[in-house]
């Protein structure tokens, strides 16, 4: 990604103004950041916008800093630690950063988290969400020696194991955890990649089916049956049906209509749910389902406004790199990760939209588990 060009002022200029509203903010709760923060002050006050840009020396020392003090993130997410590798491994990728020299220190740690699945850490139980963040890691790494990290066998038997008992097609966390749209996700974008090796088509039956079932009257979809339509939620079942060639099961029209008016006039970027506020990592969640779209065929065209979606990423830059959520808040590896994948997936075809890994990678995966 290039960055444009600006003068030294302008760029102070900028930089100074989002450290005045952090400022200012942050000490808000963030559902009490006023709705019209971004209008006001950066719309009106704050021009030119259209000298923003995309920090990317910025945010590789950010993410490159974390990933090599993994210690650091794991204070605050001791049962998510694989999260924090993929995390900032991610960023880092989509800023086409070498990752490969990583590689050795990121293989020795996972080895300990794995069990069949992978845990949230040494010496913890399988939990599908690590599962997923250690998995998309060593599709990121991809190379033979983290493909081979992957035990397929035990892999498939986590995921019998979690078939939810109350529910055909629906998926629990782990075993006796709760089940919701991620669980869907995950075994199905694992299982039709081909990690499991001896997997009979019957653990995937039902899905389509249990997914139609949670889209809400509004045309999202929500965590389980009858629950709000949610932008993490509507990518989850979305992407799970795309990746089944069967995005036909929903009302895609109604989907659409729903995620249309997620992206807010005034920021540029999507909230997660109906009168929620803006927040950076639905970039992602929100924008890459206009890609999933393009995908199953449904749209033939980029829908979302991705000037506007690029200008409220940027607003959302720390000036020493990282992004967060929103103005007044703190950048962290998650926000990055995902406020890079949404700026990324917007107008180019790096990323693949079902893994949110780069696509490279999910070719290099599938040759290899053929
Ligand atoms: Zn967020």
């Amino acid at each position: 990604m290039k960055q444009l060009n600006r003068t030294q002022n302008e760029q102070n200029l900028v930089h100074s103004a989002i450290a005045q509203i952090r400022k200012q903010y942050q000490n808000a709760e963030s559902e009490e950041v006023p709705q019209d923060l971004l209008e006001n002050k950066y719309y009106k006050e704050y021009e030119p916008l259209d000298k923003l840009e995309l920090l990317a020396d910025q945010h590789i020392k950010y993410c490159t800093k974390r990933l090599l003090n993994i210690g650091y993130s794991i204070l605050y997410l001791d049962v998510g630690q694989p999260w924090c590798i993929y995390w900032p491994l991610n960023a880092l990728s989509i800023l086409q950063e070498d990752v490969s020299k990583y590689e050795e220190k990121i293989l020795q740690y996972l080895q300990q988290c794995k069990i069949g699945g992978f845990g949230g850490g040494p010496y913890q139980f399988e939990h599908l969400a690590p599962t997923y963040s250690s998995l998309l890691t060593l599709f990121i790494l991809g190379s033979p020696a983290s493909l081979g990290l992957i035990d397929r066998k035990g892999l498939e038997n986590f995921f019998w194991s979690i078939q939810d008992p109350r529910e055909k097609g629906s998926y629990l966390m782990h075993i006796n955890g709760e089940a919701d749209m991620r669980a869907v996700y995950i075994v199905v974008i694992m299982v039709s990649i081909n990690i499991c090796k001896y997997i009979s088509p019957k653990l995937l039956d039902g899905c389509a089916e249990y997914i139609a079932s949670c889209q809400t009257y509004e045309g999202g979809i929500g965590a389980v049956r009858y629950s709000e339509a949610h932008g993490g939620y509507a990518y989850c079942g979305y992407a799970a049906l795309v990746c089944m060639g069967k995005a036909h099961y929903i009302d895609q029209e109604k989907l659409l209509n729903w995620l249309v008016s997620r992206q807010m006039e005034n920021e540029g970027g999507f909230n997660g749910r109906t009168n929620k506020v803006v927040d950076s990592c639905y970039s992602f969640w929100q924008g890459a389902i206009f890609n999933l779209l393009m995908l199953s065929g449904y749209v033939n065209e980029q829908l979302m406004d991705v000037q506007e979606l690029k200008t409220y990423i940027q607003m959302c830059q720390n000036p020493a790199g990282g992004i967060f959520d929103k103005p007044s808040k703190n950048p962290d590896t998650y926000h990055t990760c995902y406020g890079l994948s949404g700026y990324s997936l917007s107008d180019s075809n790096f990323q693949n939209p079902i893994y949110n890994v780069p696509n490279k990678c999910i070719d290099f995966v599938q040759k290899f588990f053929q």
